[in-house]
């Protein structure tokens, strides 16, 4: 049977080119970046050329490029490491209802340690208020923390108009961006975008578990979260990862790479999926913006009326199709997603949603292929749980 991943928002198969990669740092150039002799400063080097591959699709300075061991890490290292070394200046914080748990359970910890944390509703589409934000904004706030593109419904945040609006009132508060879902999807620029801290995750962009990225913009103040040898500037104690950082690097090159013909592809495949899905009677998409544009390329949230989402990911899991529950991230907990909540879904529809998102590997059959199988399954499911 003929396997289609459409669980990208999840994790991702690694490219050919990026585990080339890795397999020659592994096995030929397997040196410690702190050892002073030649094979250390040959596995500087592949750090040095993964820093400058990804300072040049962010637009930035390579100094500016911490590495992380995943997304999480990264939101974690933000907020913590932000509200610590900035507490004098104030002790509120501000995020949204429907971040990711890496952003959620953080800020959680951090109002156990006396900080103040506003959480930003959205509209029924996933967007979140930009006069809502600024009137949250105090004397107090030293950090906004707002996601680019939300891993459940495929929602983009107004990143760039966020963060204008912060920089005008204060630009001493500080700017973060989990850019876990939209980084290779979206075109992210931190510095037009007044961003001081970006997370990135190499699973979700075709490099392997294990390895993630903080942009931290020069000059913003933030504690490590992690002690040791002092690697990375001591901002993140550890042996550096070479096979992965040089992974990432090659992945976010990629990811950029064929951007402008990639991203129309994924938003025509997108558009195919939902004129056939939303055919079938009692399904509906989630997320969409109300204009009529489609949201993230690669992100579709999916209702089915009268179907429970396990009994249907099983059902379509049976013909070879993967896909995810909600989020594959929250499935580990059983309350209902904050996300679908805030969105204002039917209680009904709550436990029927199911998520498909693609990936530059997705081709056109698998999205015909995924179609086809619905319009077989959920009458079918539908008659099995009318009985
Ligand atoms: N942030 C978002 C929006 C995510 O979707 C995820 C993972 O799904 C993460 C953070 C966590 O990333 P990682 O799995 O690399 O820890």
């Amino acid at each position: 049977m003929r396997e289609i991943y459409l669980d990208n928002s999840a994790t991702t198969k690694v490219l050919p080119e990026v585990a080339d990669l890795m397999v020659k740092v592994m096995t030929e150039d397997y040196g410690n970046p702190s050892s002073m002799h030649m094979k250390g400063v040959e596995a500087e080097k592949y750090i040095k050329e993964s820093k400058e591959k990804i300072a040049s699709v962010l637009k930035c300075d390579t100094k500016e490029i911490l590495f992380t061991s995943c997304g999480t890490e990264s939101d974690n290292t933000a907020l913590i490491g932000c509200a610590h070394a900035n507490e004098r200046r104030g002790k509120h914080l501000i995020t949204t209802r429907i971040e990711h748990p890496a952003i959620l359970r953080a800020m959680e910890q951090l109002e156990k340690e006396g900080f103040k944390v506003t959480y930003l509703g959205t509209d029924d589409t996933g967007v979140i208020s930009l006069d809502e934000l600024k009137e949250a904004i105090t004397d107090e706030t030293i950090l906004v923390s707002i996601m680019h593109v939300n891993n459940e419904i495929g929602s983009i945040e107004p990143i760039a108009e966020a963060g204008a609006l912060i920089k005008e009132i204060n630009k001493d508060i500080i700017f973060h961006v989990d850019a876990v879902q939209s980084f290779g999807k979206l075109k992210i620029q931190p510095k037009k975008m007044n961003i001081d801290l970006l997370s990135i995750s190499g699973h979700k962009i075709h490099a392997p578990k294990g390895i993630g990225i903080l942009y931290i913009r020069n000059g913003v103040k933030i504690n490590p979260i992690i002690y040791g040898g002092g690697q990375q500037g001591g901002m993140r104690s550890g042996t550096e990862p070479v096979p992965s950082i040089a992974a990432i690097g090659e992945a976010a090159r990629l990811a950029y790479k064929d951007f402008d013909t990639e991203i129309p592809r994924l938003y025509e495949l997108k558009k195919y999926f939902i004129d056939g899905v939303t055919k079938i009677e009692g399904v509906s998409i989630n997320g969409l913006p109300k204009d009529g544009s489609l949201g993230a390329p690669h992100v579709i949230s999916v209702s089915v009326r009268d179907v429970r989402a396990e009994v249907l990911l099983h059902s379509l899991e049976d013909k070879g199709i993967y896909v995810s529950a909600g989020s594959a991230c929250s499935t580990h907990k059983r309350a209902a997603s904050e996300t679908l909540l805030s969105i204002n879904l039917e209680k009904p529809l709550l436990e029927s949603t199911v998520r498909f998102s693609t990936s530059v590997l997705t081709t056109k059959e698998d999205i015909e292929e995924a179609v086809k199988a619905m319009q077989e399954i959920i009458p079918m499911l539908r008659r099995y749980t009318r009985k």
